[in-house]
This record gives structure tokens, sequence and C-alpha cells, in this order.
């Protein structure tokens, strides 16, 4: 038995269906440190391998924050697309990274199929991203390419915040994610935007980070102009 995990039950919004899964204790949650995406790495279980839930019935997944927010359409979407071709399993129990993966791209697939905001599908494709990192897989990029799409029309259309994402923290979010990306210019642009925003002065330590990140990107841009045009 594994005393980090607890079952959490839940009634599934689309079939009605109750099933358990499981979650990380919060008196169990080490965090050993933290990349610059915000991305945690963690001593013991990781509470993001479960931060998504899945209907074992109907195959119905989405981040636990928005789990039951789901319009009568969504729930037509998921009982004609997802439903017919869903084999019945049960991914509540102990994830493995492996796991984790495949449940958060069956709830991107269940939040394109319901047009889910662009903030939700920008964090399930941010935390896909890191998931591929854990295990040191490129397929990383491609996840933080989509984030960035994402995150860049909810900037634009959406109301923030984005789960605890605030304005500012977006700012920096988008910056740090085009730098990783090598999109170095797009990168400048947000990080002027992150530090010019006024909101950053309460967080002291974002302002920090986001100094030293422009700066790096600053670099990295200039070292990549000056390749091109030795090339
Ligand atoms: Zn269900």
């Amino acid at each position: 038995m594994n005393k980090v995990l607890y079952d959490k039950e839940i009634q599934c919004p689309v079939c009605k269906n109750v099933f358990h899964t499981k979650k990380v204790r919060s008196s169990a949650v080490r965090v050993e440190k933290r990349d610059t995406d915000f991305c945690v790495y963690y001593n013991g279980e990781n509470p993001i391998f479960y931060a998504v839930f899945a209907c074992p019935n109907c195959g119905y997944a989405a981040l636990e924050s928005v789990f039951q927010e789901i319009s009568p359409l969504g729930k037509k979407m998921i009982l004609s697309e997802i439903s017919p071709k869903w084999v019945q399993r049960d991914l509540g129990k102990e994830r493995t990274v492996d796991n984790a993966i495949e449940v958060y791209k069956l709830a991107l697939l269940c939040a394109e199929l319901m047009n889910q905001k662009k903030g939700i599908l920008g964090m399930l494709c941010l935390r896909l991203a890191w998931l591929y990192r854990y295990i040191g897989e490129e397929r990383e990029l491609e996840f933080l390419g989509h984030a960035v799409n994402c995150f860049e029309e909810a900037f634009r259309y959406e109301p923030l915040p984005i789960g605890n994402l605030d304005e500012v923290s977006l700012l920096y979010l988008l910056g740090e994610l085009n730098r990783r990306l090598e999109q170095y210019d797009e990168a400048i642009d947000w990080f002027n935007k992150a530090v010019s925003n006024r909101e950053i002065k309460r967080k002291r330590k974002l302002d920090m980070l986001a100094r030293e990140q422009w700066l790096l990107a600053k670099e990295e841009y200039k070292r990549q102009k000056g390749q091109s045009q030795s090339a």
C-alpha cells in the first residue's frame, strides 16, 4: 500500500458513473526544485501526474479544476466522439510518467472536442511538455510549441487568470517558453511586456527571474544572429 496516495470518489458529469482516482496527500508533497518555466520536480510522488481525472466508463478526461464544468454540447461531443471508441479501463490507479502522458493526452483530446478555452489547452500542453522533459524526450519541444500558441490566444481573447497564472506570470511564461523554443525576438518582446507590467513589482522573485531570463534571451539572440551571419 502506498500511503502517500489516497482514493478520491468522483461522479462523472457525462455518464454519471461513480469511480475512484488516486491523489497525492498534500502533506506528502515535497518540492525538490523548479525550472524557469515553473515545471516542478518532486521528491516522491508527483501531484502533476494525478491532476487529470478520467472516467473509466465513458472515457471523459479533464483537469481536476474543470472536470465538473461541462456544457450540454460538450457532453454530446464526448458521448458521440470518445465513448464509442473508448476501451474501458481504469486510469485512476497509481500512475507512472507514461500513464500520466496517456491521461493528459486523453484530456487534451476531450478539451479540443469540447472547444475548451485556449488557456486550459495551453495548461495541458505545458504539462505534457514537462512530462516528456522528466523522461528526457524531445517531444517536449513539440508540446511547448503548442502551449505557446494556446497561451498567446488565451492572452489576447480570454479572461485571466488561467488557474494560478495571472497576467504578469503569463507574460513572463510566454517569454520563457519562446526562449526555450529559440524564438528569441518573440521571447524578448514578451519579457519586455512582463518587466514593464506594474504588477511585477509586487512579485520580487518573478521580477528578478524575468530580468535574468530577458538578459539570457538577448545574449542568445545575439549569438544566433552571429552564427547566421558567419554561416
Ligand atoms: Zn463517464
